[in-house]
C-alpha cells in the first residue's frame, strides 16, 4: 500500500509560517510534498503524523543504534532527570563515562563532552590548531563535519559525471565568511600523493587533517588502510594533528570505532550519534599531551549543557550495552544479510551495484566498481538510487532519498524487518526499472 502524506503536506504549509523551511534543521526539509513529520518511533519502526509506518534505516542520521525507545537507556535517562536538571557543575558520572570511552577507544587518554557532533568537531579542531601552533586544516572531498563555519565547505562534484574535471570548492550556503576558505585545503580520499603534495606546499601552515575514514556523508566510501597509515606518517612528519571524525562511525563499526576496525590511531577523535542512542551528547578524545591543553586560560571548551545529566546517563547505559554485549556483531551480521539479499535481487535483474563502508552503515552504489573517493559518486547512477529510495519511502522503508546517506542498522532490526525490507526492495526496484524502460 502506498502512503498518503496529506497531513504532513498540510502541516508543512502551517509550519512554514513560523519555522524557516517548515523544519528545525535544513536536512529535514524534503520539499512541500515529501517532507515527513514524525509522530513516534519504537524499535526499528517509525510512524509519521499520517499514520504511515516505516522500517527506519535513517535512524535519525545514525544515532539510534539500539533501537528507538530502548527501555534500559530510557530508564537511565529518567535517573538523569531525577538528579534535578542542569546544574552547570560537573558530576561523578562524567568520569565513569570518560573512563569507559578510554577503555573502548585506544587513543582516548582523556575525554571531553559536548552536545552535538558540530560542537565536538569545532572543539577538536581548535585544540589541534593550538597544539600544532598552525591555523590551516585539510578536509577530504565528500566529508561533512557539522555546521560550524570553519568546516562548512564542500567539494561539488555533480558536474563530474564522466569522471573527469575537478571539483568546485564552496561554502555550504551563504553567510559564511569567504576568508575562512583560505584556511581550508581539500584532498580526494585514498590519494596519498595529493595529501603529500598539499603538506609539502602548505605543511608549515596546516595544523590538522580532518577525515572521516568511512565517509558517512558520501555513501560510506571508505579509506584504504594503507592510505590511512600513509596519512598517519605524513601527519607525523609535518607536525599535523590527525583528527578522525567518528561522529557516525564511533561505537558503531567496532567498540573502538574505525580506529579499532582499521588498526590506525588518530591523535584526536570525535564522537556523537551512537554514543547516547539518540540523546544529545557528543565527545571528543585523544592523546593526553594534546588534551591537557584544554584548561582555564588554555584552549577554551565547554558550555552550559555539556555533559547534561540526562544524555550523560543515557550514554553511560548505551556504552555499557555496546561494550559488554555482542550487539555490534549482531548489527553487522544483520547489515550483511540485508546486503546479500539486495545483491540477489539486483543481480537477478543484472543491475550493476556495489556496497561500501561497514555493514552497520553501508552505502549502495549503482556502479561497476567500488568507489574510492567522492568524485566516483558523480559517476554512479544516483538517479536510479534516488528514484528507488523514493519508491521505498512510499512503501514504508525509510532510507534517505539521497544516495550519499548510508543505511543505518540498529539492534532492533530483526528477521521480520529484513524479510519485509527485501520484499519491498524487490517490488520497488521493478517499478522503477519498468518506469525507466518505458520512458
Ligand atoms: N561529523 C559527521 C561525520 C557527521 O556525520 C555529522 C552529522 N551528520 C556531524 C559531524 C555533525 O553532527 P551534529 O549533527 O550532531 O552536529
Amino acid at each position: 500500500m502506498r502512503r498518503s502524506l496529506t497531513r504532513s503536506n498540510l502541516h508543512f504549509k502551517n509550519a512554514i509560517r513560523r519555522l524557516p523551511a517548515g523544519v528545525a534543521s535544513n536536512f529535514r526539509c524534503w520539499g512541500e510534498e515529501l517532507t515527513v513529520y514524525a509522530a513516534r518511533a519504537k524499535g526499528a519502526r517509525l510512524w509519521d503524523i499520517d499514520g504511515n509506518e516505516y522500517i527506519d534505516y535513517r535512524l535519525g542520521y545514525g544515532p539510534t543504534i539500539l533501537g528507538y525507545a530502548h527501555p534500559e537507556v530510557d530508564a537511565a535517562a529518567r535517573e538523569g532527570i531525577e538528579m534535578g536538571g542542569i546544574m552547570a557543575l560537573s558530576t561523578e558520572r562524567e568520569f565513569a563515562v570518560a573512563d569507559r570511552i578510554a577503555k573502548m577507544v585506544g587513543v582516548a587518554d582523556l575525554v571531553r563532552f559536548a552536545c552535538s557532533g558540530t560542537e565536538a568537531v569545532m572543539a577538536a579542531l581548535r585544540l589541534a590548531r593550538a597544539y600544532a601552533g598552525k591555523t590551516h586544516h585539510i578536509m577530504v572531498e565528500g566529508g561533512f563535519h557539522g555546521l560550524s563555519d570553519g568546516v562548512l565547505w564542500q567539494a561539488k562534484v555533480e558536474h563530474m559525471e564522466d569522471g573527469t574535471g575537478e571539483p568546485e570548492y564552496a561554502a555550504e550556503g551563504t553567510g559564511i565568511p569567504g576568508m575562512l576558505q583560505d584556511y581550508v585545503h581539500y584532498v580526494p580520499l585514498n590519494d596519498s600523493d595529493a595529501l603529500e603534495e598539499v603538506l609539502r606546499e602548505y605543511g608549515n601552515k596546516i595544523g590538522a587533517f580532518l577525515i572521516e575514514p568511512i565517509l558517512g556523508n558520501a555513501g560510506s566510501i571508505t579509506a584504504e588502510i594503507d592510505y590511512l597509515k600513509k596519512a598517519r606518517a605524513l601527519c607525523d612528519e609535518h607536525g599535523v594533528v590527525l583528527i578522525f571524525d567518528e561522529v557516525k562511525t564511533g561505537f558503531r563499526v567496532a567498540r573502538g570505532g574505525v580506529q579499532e576496525l582499521m588498526g590506525v590511531e588518530a591523535d584526536l577523535c570525535t564522537f556523537a550519534k551512537a554514543i547516547g542512542n539518540g540523546y544529545p551528547i557528543s565527545a571528543f578524545a585523544g592523546r593526553e599531551e594534546i588534551m591537557r591543553l584544554i584548561k582555564p586560560g588554555g584552549v577554551a571548551q565547554g558550555g552550559t549543557y555539556a555533559a547534561h545529566p540526562v544524555p550523560l546517563a543515557a550514554a553511560d547505559k548505551t556504552l555499557q550495552i555496546l561494550d559488554e554485549t555482542d550487539t555490534l556483531e549482531k548489527i553487522a551480521a544483520h547489515g550483511t544479510r540485508l546486503q546479500e539479499g539486495m545483491t540477489q535481487i539486483l543481480s537477478r535483474r543484472s543491475v550493476p551495484h556495489v556496497f561500501t563502508g561497514h555493514p552497520s552503515m553501508g552505502g549502495l552504489f549503482f556502479l561497476e566498481e567500488v568507489p574510492t573517493n567522492y568524485r566516483d559518486w558523480a559517476t554512479s547512477d544516483y538517479t536510479l538510487y534516488n528514484e528507488l529510495a523514493l519508491e521505498l519511502n512510499d512503501m514504508g522503508i525509510l532510507c534517505e532519498p539521497d544516495s550519499r546517506e548510508p543505511w543505518f542498522i540498529s539492534a532492533a532490526h530483526d528477521d521480520a524487518t529484513l524479510t519485509e525490507t527485501l520484499e519491498k526492495f524487490e517490488t520497488a526496484l521493478d517499478i522503477v526499472l519498468d518506469r525507466q524502460a518505458k520512458a
